[in-house]
């Protein structure tokens, strides 16, 4: 590093890593919490011959109205509300964040969660505060309501599943929070898909909550598209700071495209749900992991007694690549994550596991 680069930077970012994502090359990738399956042929084939008319000369619609219109309809986002979208919901993330970002104010979340709320913190030169959840991933009421008197966060986020531990909080403590919070509550349904249970129908219920969707996880991770939804006031003051055209062309084209065949994306993500529960049958009969309960796409599971960074590895050497946490300390040591592929390709990892469990020691 240079000395101006070092004199120049913030010193925040220069403590910073890059986010790092491996690479699968020819492995099984079960690590990213992505949807397995593309589309049926004849459903590509009418996309394609829609893109042709697609002018990539001209700037997309700036604010994205057409698919916003849809996504709303989609989500079932209650009227009276406003929505922006953003370049995946992380962008959301960041707009919140630098709308909120006055001197010393703080972002507060429950540990372990989604990293980017932390990291968007720092970025934004907000101070991040955490609470960790309980030993079953629960949120922990008291020291959350402490932390909230304390800290009296801008703005708290609530991933609902939660990632990476799966599971939702009861929707009693989320309501709590909301209530005793002095600034805004993000309720972030990035698995909504799978998780059988939503707090748009309640934005009607508060002031001082907004919801956050992406499409992602139900198939279109490649696309990056999120929506945030809420109170027009705060909606406001969000799309002020949304970049102008930060959907572009292509993006709202394929996306309101596949929204127009949801019913695919829906038997995709409904067979998801199917293999999960095939996925934490198998995962019970193995008596070396303790399995987490999972209203997400993945599944979060503990190794008990042997080396977890030695199962990851057995598992690398056939193929098959998932999420490994450090394996030292905190509520994750030991700890792996699976995402639900397909049948075939959940099959190959339950072998290539119990391999790994039976051959190491
Ligand atoms: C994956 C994930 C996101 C990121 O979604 P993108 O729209 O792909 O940026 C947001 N929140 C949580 C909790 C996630 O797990």
């Amino acid at each position: 590093m240079s000395d101006r680069v070092k004199q120049l930077v913030r010193e925040e970012i220069q403590a910073l890593s890059a986010y790092h994502v491996p690479d699968p090359g020819d492995m099984i990738k079960l690590d990213a919490m992505e949807n397995p399956y593309l589309w049926p042929q004849e459903m590509q084939t009418q996309w394609l011959e829609g893109l042709k008319n697609i002018a990539v000369n001209r700037y997309p619609d700036p604010s994205a109205a057409s698919l916003t219109r849809q996504l709303e309809q989609v989500m079932e986002v209650p009227s009276g509300m406003r929505s922006i979208l953003g370049n995946g919901s992380d962008e959301l993330i960041q707009i919140i964040c630098m709308a909120l970002a006055k001197p010393d104010a703080v972002v507060l979340a429950p540990e372990p969660t989604f990293v980017m709320y932390d990291m968007i913190a720092r970025f934004t030169n907000m101070r991040y505060q955490s609470v960790a959840l309980n030993s079953a991933f629960q949120l922990d009421m008291p020291a959350m309501l402490q932390a909230i008197e304390e800290y009296n966060p801008a703005v708290i986020f609530l991933a609902y599943p939660n990632n990476p531990t799966g599971n939702l909080f009861t929707e009693q403590d989320v309501r709590t929070i909301i209530k005793k919070s002095g600034g805004l509550v993000v309720v972030d349904e990035a698995y909504h898909a799978f998780a059988g249970h939503s707090f748009m129908p309640m934005l009607k219920d508060y002031n001082n909550l907004v919801v956050m969707r992406t499409v992602s996880k139900m198939g279109l991770a490649g696309l990056r598209l999120g929506i945030l939804s809420g109170p027009t006031d705060w909606l406001n003051e969000f799309d002020k700071i949304r970049l102008p055209y930060n959907i572009n062309v292509l993006t709202q084209y394929s996306a309101e495209f596949a929204l127009q065949h949801s019913d695919i994306l829906k038997q995709q993500t409904d067979q998801i749900c199917l293999d999960r529960e095939t996925m934490q049958q198998a995962l019970a009969e193995i008596e070396d992991i303790k399995q987490y309960p999972s209203n997400a796409n993945f599944i979060l599971f503990k190794v008990l007694t042997r080396n977890s960074a030695q199962i990851f590895e057995s598992l690398k050497l056939d193929k098959v690549l998932i999420k490994r946490f450090p394996d030292t300390s905190g509520p994750l040591a030991g700890c792996l994550r699976v995402t639900i592929g397909k049948p075939e390709e959940n099959e190959v990892f339950l072998k290539a596991l119990n391999k790994a469990f039976s051959v190491q020691r």
